[in-house]
């Protein structure tokens, strides 16, 4: 056979390429096999949304092996048959903030449609340690940051939990403790953690240029900084804008991205400013995400260093918004001076609904939860996040479309994470060859049912949801005793 000429070998090249295209629609970028029947799982008949490709379609989609192997109009069998008519069938949710990371948790995450659930705001400071705990024992999957938080706790021996309250919030570091944090954010990010994570209103000691240094690590790997920022509220010099200023200034010179977590806890009414600031800055090239969570109120230690100083003032509340999570009274002066020393979890009413609606319209803001539920006692968010974007925001008071709603909680971040995390371009899609991570809902009942006062109530609506190709939530009732839930973490450097 004559060898082809240039000019052959060009037109079978773009030949390949169109039909690469013309494969590509209904199958994100993997090539369709048309597989036959054999599937472990089948979904049929359901309202396909798909934000990645704006997919919006009643198909069927077949499952094996924890992928998503077909995505059709034609009929399909398989092993198990899930009937979809009438709801929706989305990519499993992602949420990029979810502190508690235990059973309990885990089980309200799924009745809420969460697939995988990400402690990126804090972090830990042993990866190894965290997955290993975790392994074959969850029932959605699950990831976390280095911390540079926990590192500071262990470093300076401080005595406290979630939250330091001792050294490591007050004690600034000396040049050589600044290097062993530094080490021990490139040994995380060595083992496999999604990205780095601060508190910086919770280690009020740690200087401007310890954190640059830190950002400085994690530029090394392009790993992402999740920050709370050191300021919240409005008054100067230490004010939100301040916070942002500074975050954003180490993110521009050391060359990390950036991800700032709950803005309107941090903005309060300035929240719009700094979601101009973050827009604006992405506007020059920088790489700078955000989330917030769909309520008016915040939750955290009583005992932090986020309740030192004027925190009345800068946020514009008094005691009596301020909320004790063990009993659900509302405070004074004297029992907030009384539960300080004794420490615990409290919530403050201190966001505006209109900031809240603001917040979640804009199309760079993702949601996440930044939840955590202990022994049934915590902040509502932890439970109902989700379903309350999509039943309160999305179909009651119509701030964004369904479409648009879905897109912020699964290809959102999934793009956010896919860099530091190469194992998040198969989730947040439905497409062949994607994570078989699937929430599928009813569009006209989902709706949070968890309240402050009782927040340990599953959300509404969830009809199933499926982990790596496993149905966990079935006809509305969680499966118990199923784990296939996987640690997600980055690239692991021998
Ligand atoms: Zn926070």
């Amino acid at each position: 056979m004559k060898p082809y000429t240039l000019m052959q070998i060009q037109i079978i090249a773009v030949g390949l390429l169109l039909l690469s295209i013309v494969i590509l629609n209904d199958s994100c970028s993997r090539s369709s096999k048309e597989a036959g029947g054999d599937f472990d799982v089948v979904i049929l008949n359901g309202r396909v949304i798909n934000p990645e490709t704006s997919l919006d379609d009643i198909r069927n989609l077949g499952i094996k092996g924890g992928k998503i192997q077909l995505v059709t109009a034609k009929n399909i069998s398989g092993k198990k048959e899930v009937n979809a008519e009438g709801l929706v069938v989305s990519p499993g949710f992602i949420d990029m903030h979810q502190h508690g990371q235990d059973q309990e948790n885990y089980r309200y995450k799924v009745m809420d449609g969460v697939t995988t659930a990400l402690e990126l705001e804090m972090g830990t400071s042993d990866i190894d340690a965290w997955y290993s705990e975790r392994e074959g024992k969850t029932i959605i999957n699950h990831g976390v940051s280095i911390g540079h938080v926990p590192l500071r706790i262990e470093l300076m021996d401080d005595p406290g939990g979630f939250a330091p309250v001792a050294d490591a919030a007050y004690k600034e570091a000396s040049d050589e403790e600044i290097e062993l944090l530094k080490e021990g954010i490139e040994t995380g990010l060595e083992r496999g953690a999604i990205g780095v994570g601060f508190g910086l209103m919770y280690t009020p000691a740690a200087s401007k240029w310890e954190i640059l240094e830190m950002f400085r690590a994690a530029a090394k790997y392009n790993a992402p900084c999740y920050v709370h920022i050191r300021y919240a509220g409005l008054i100067e010099p230490n004010s939100c804008i301040a916070a942002l200023e500074e975050v954003i200034s180490a993110s521009a010179i050391s060359g990390a991205p950036l991800h700032v977590v709950h803005v309107t806890s941090m903005g309060f009414r300035f929240t719009p400013q700094m979601l101009q600031m973050i827009a604006k800055a992405r506007s020059h090239g920088m790489d700078i995400s955000v989330e917030c969570y769909p309520y008016t109120a915040t939750q955290t230690t009583i005992e932090s260093a986020v309740y030192d100083g004027d925190w009345r003032g800068s946020w514009g509340i008094d005691y009596g918004d301020l909320q004790w999570i063990a009993t659900g009274e509302r405070l004074t002066a004297e029992s907030f001076a009384k539960y300080r020393k004794m420490g615990g979890m409290v919530i403050a009413h201190s966001i505006p609904e209109e900031i809240v609606k603001f917040t979640i319209a804009d199309p760079l803001v993702i949601i996440a939860s930044d939840g955590t539920l202990t022994e049934g006692k915590g902040h509502p968010r932890g439970v109902g996040s989700f379903a309350r974007l999509l039943g309160k925001y999305v179909r009651e008071e119509k701030i964004i479309s369904l479409m648009e709603g879905l897109r912020k909680i699964t290809i959102m971040p999934a793009q956010r994470l896919e860099t530091i995390a190469p194992a998040f371009k198969n989730k947040g899609r439905i497409c062949v060859g994607a994570d078989a991570d699937i929430t599928i809902f009813d569009p006209d009942q989902i709706i949070d049912q968890a309240t402050y006062e009782e927040p340990a109530k599953y959300s509404k609506g969830i009809h199933y949801v499926l982990v790596n190709g496993v149905v966990v939530v079935d006809e509305g009732t969680l499966v118990e005793n199923l784990f296939p839930g996987k640690g997600v973490r980055g690239e692991v450097r021998e």
